[in-house]
């Protein structure tokens, strides 16, 4: 492809980093299934191992598939770089690992992905990092808990499990301020729905294993740097901004500048963590997003059809999907989520726990998973599941009360997605 500054976002989910292949002009990008790449002669070793030249070494580091996925994914995003790893929760410590050290922070939203709230509240405090967890509507709050210790402020796009929407500049705002960088988690939105580089976010992580695939076949995630961050600002970032005790001394941000990120991801995060993305899984993302913006449309028409339906439904408490007009983020979805708010929403059921688990018994064409963003519509009990070892307050802030479960909505009929619901309510209020 040549420079694609012009292209709309349909011709780059097909084209962007891929062509056709320089030894047999396949032009599928192929399946590059080898562990590593024969050098040249010595000295192209050498600089290789030097990053004085950049290609390709062994497969924990770089595979021309992966790159190929990589090149996608930055393009998509509007990113300067991205590095593929081996799941979403890979993606998460991969984006963090530059930045923090010991006694180190991040300030995090409470509305994230069940088992985001627990790597960030149990497992991280093993590497000495520790997560304060504030409320996104609260950007004040969100300053207030920034210490001299913070060095990320982390929050999910469009929310999991549903019928949250984070105004992403707002958060960008104090996160400028205190000069630090804003991930966010764009895995339920995928970019076809929200650009957080554009709203000022700095790295963007996805699970791939959702929307980006598209069609559960394979776990991946990715880390998106937009370039934009100056990590030489201050002292908070010596991984990236002093010289690197762990790659001989290389100071990462003048030596790479807006790639520095990426970078230090690959050379030191894949080649010393080894959470790497093989390429048959990054293969089968890549089918994925040649369709996502056909199969987000159709993702997000289905969601608003199934909700308003569900929200008159008499045994139905409440439905929290930001796509409908009676959801408190209405007004902030239309105005940072023109094109939608994505497949994935919770409602709740007037007769509780015992109900929510009938339900889910009864359906036909959902399926009963722990997966989400894939073309069949899923649906799960998420006190029961994803948001099980959370506390009663943490499911409460997470939107996933017992008489909650979330939908995935599919790519099928609404009408027929209609059809099962309501045979399945009905069953289960019997
Ligand atoms: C699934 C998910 C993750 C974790 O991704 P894995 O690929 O399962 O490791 C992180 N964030 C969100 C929003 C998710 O839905």
């Amino acid at each position: 492809m040549t420079d694609g500054t012009t292209y709309g976002f349909d011709t780059l989910q097909v084209h962007a980093g891929s062509q056709p292949d320089p030894a047999t002009g396949a032009r599928q990008t192929p399946i590059y299934q080898t562990t590593a790449y024969v050098f040249r002669d010595a000295e192209h070793a050498a600089k290789l191992f030097n990053l004085e030249e950049v290609g390709y070494i062994y497969s924990r580091l770089t595979n021309p598939t992966v790159s190929a996925l990589q090149e996608r994914i930055a393009v998509l995003e509007g990113g300067a770089g991205a590095v593929c790893c081996s799941s979403g929760h890979a993606a998460q410590i991969m984006a963090l690992f530059p930045l923090m050290g010991p006694g180190c922070n991040v300030v995090a939203s409470t509305r994230l992905y069940g088992g985001t709230v627990t790597q960030f509240s149990q497992t991280i405090k093993r590497f000495g990092w520790s997560a304060k967890f504030v409320d996104f509507d609260d950007p004040a709050a969100v300053a207030a808990a920034i210490d001299d210790n913070t060095r990320a402020i982390f929050g999910e796009s469009i929310a999991n499990p549903g019928g949250y929407v984070t105004d992403i500049r707002s958060i960008a705002d104090v996160a400028d301020a205190a000069g630090i960088p804003l991930i966010i988690d764009n895995t339920s939105a995928t970019p076809y729905l929200c650009n957080p580089i554009k709203d000022g976010a700095t790295l963007v992580v996805h699970s791939t294993t959702k929307y980006l695939t598209g069609n559960g076949t394979v776990t991946g995630g990715c880390v998106v740097d937009s370039g934009k961050f100056d990590w030489s600002a201050n002292d908070k970032f010596p991984s990236l901004s002093q010289p690197e005790p762990a790659y001989h001394g290389l100071v990462f941000h003048e030596a790479l500048g807006p790639m520095a990120f990426t970078f230090h991801s690959i050379a030191i995060g894949l080649r010393d963590l080894g959470m790497t993305l093989n390429p048959q899984a990054a293969h089968y993302t890549l089918m994925g997003i040649e369709t996502l913006s056909l199969r987000m449309e159709r993702h997000v028409e289905n969601a608003v059809k199934v909700a308003s339906w569900l929200e008159q439904h008499p045994a139905v408490d409440y439905v929290t999907c930001a796509g409908l007009k009676s959801s408190p983020y209405y007004e902030r979805a239309q105005r940072c989520y023109p094109k939608g708010t994505g497949g994935l929403f919770t409602f709740a059921l007037k007769d509780g726990y015992d109900a929510c688990v009938k339900l889910v018994n009864a359906l036909n064409l959902f399926s009963h998973v722990a997966n989400l963003g894939d073309t069949r519509s899923l649906i799960i009990h998420s006190a029961s599941t994803t948001h099980r070892q959370l506390t009663p307050e943490q499911q409460e802030a997470a939107g996933a009360n017992p008489n909650v479960v979330r939908l995935s909505i599919g790519i099928e009929d609404a009408k027929d997605l209609i059809a099962d619901l309501d045979q399945a309510l009905a069953a289960a209020t019997a």
